[in-house]
């Protein structure tokens, strides 16, 4: 069975009314995963990163305003959401998570973390709906532990990876790839190892090209060893903040490629859900839920 990382209190966020971000999606993807027959086994509750282990990415002074309730105004727009003690637990958790997806991958080959995802926290600021970088975060640590694993951030998001991109910049084993919306926020862009910046309306059959193309030369060139794997699903052409036009099926064929590839080529994938933005929190879901039924036939059946 394919290891589910995911902990309750990622929906437990007070957000003031008709707030934008979904934060219910986390619980109700959990419920939709035991709905289609994960079992209770499958999950592992992660532990929050300490604060100490925040710093290899961000700086001191930025954690110690993060804890502390010190940002300006503006600062908390750039944000997004309201500073409580319960985000900071959660945030922490979140990202505790996202490492704990990528321990358990270089174990079992595939882990899935139902959060995750933050790739616009930069070094001293935050920005959309991000405050620390849990992908950078975990694959410092997971280099730090061991220096000589070659890791590959291939985000898929359809916002590019601007945070992460800056802060993996000096690092020789972590390569970043962000394949995104061109005219979609950020929109001053940061420089990932390689960024491909696709255009408002792209469908289906040249984005599968594309995302394909890409990791199939990104793997041949960079040899990873784990590709953190941000599977956003902001590309579908029913989210609010995405302006592509993939499908559902899209969404399932980008996962299934990216997961099937990496398991023939012997490489293992952390796996996290990214962004995704919709009033519809059903259908949310069921674009989320591809990567789950993605990775069950890929990793669950010999067929
Ligand atoms: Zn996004």
């Amino acid at each position: 069975m394919v290891p589910f990382i995911y902990d309750a209190i990622y929906s437990d966020l007070d957000l003031p009314e008709r707030h934008r971000y979904p934060i219910q999606k986390y619980q109700l993807l959990y419920q939709w995963a035991l709905a289609h027959g994960a079992n209770n086994d499958q999950f592992i509750r992660p532990q929050p990163l300490t604060w100490s282990q925040v710093s290899i990415a961000h700086s001191d002074e930025y954690i110690n305003k993060l804890i502390n309730y010190q940002f300006d105004k503006k600062e908390w727009r750039k944000v997004g959401f309201p500073w409580s003690t319960q985000l900071l637990t959660r945030t922490l958790t979140s990202a505790g998570g996202t490492f704990e997806t990528v321990k358990t991958a270089l174990r079992s080959g595939i882990a899935i973390h139902f959060s995750g995802g933050y790739h616009h926290a930069h070094h001293d600021w935050g920005s959309g709906f991000c405050l620390i970088n849990d992908l950078a975060i975990s694959a410092l640590l997971a280099s730090q532990e061991n220096p000589s694993l070659k890791i590959l951030v291939f985000d898929t998001d359809v916002h590019q990876g601007d945070g992460t991109a800056v802060l993996l910049k000096e690092h020789a084993n972590i390569f970043t790839c962000s394949i995104h919306g061109e005219r979609n926020f950020p929109f001053t862009k940061a420089e990932s190892d390689l960024d491909i910046a696709l255009p408002k309306g792209t469908q289906d059959a040249h984005y599968l090209e594309v995302v394909q193309r890409t990791l199939t030369s990104l793997v041949s060139d960079v040899k990873p060893d784990l590709i953190l794997y941000d599977a956003g699903v902001d590309i579908y052409r029913r989210d609010d903040l995405g302006h592509l036009d993939i499908s559902i099926e899209g969404i399932y064929a980008r996962d299934h490629f990216v997961l099937d590839y990496a398991k023939q080529h012997g490489i293992s994938v952390a796996a996290v859900i990214g962004g995704g933005y919709q009033r519809n929190l059903s259908r949310l879901i069921l674009a989320h839920a591809q990567l789950l039924r993605a990775s069950h036939h890929v990793w669950d059946t010999t067929e």
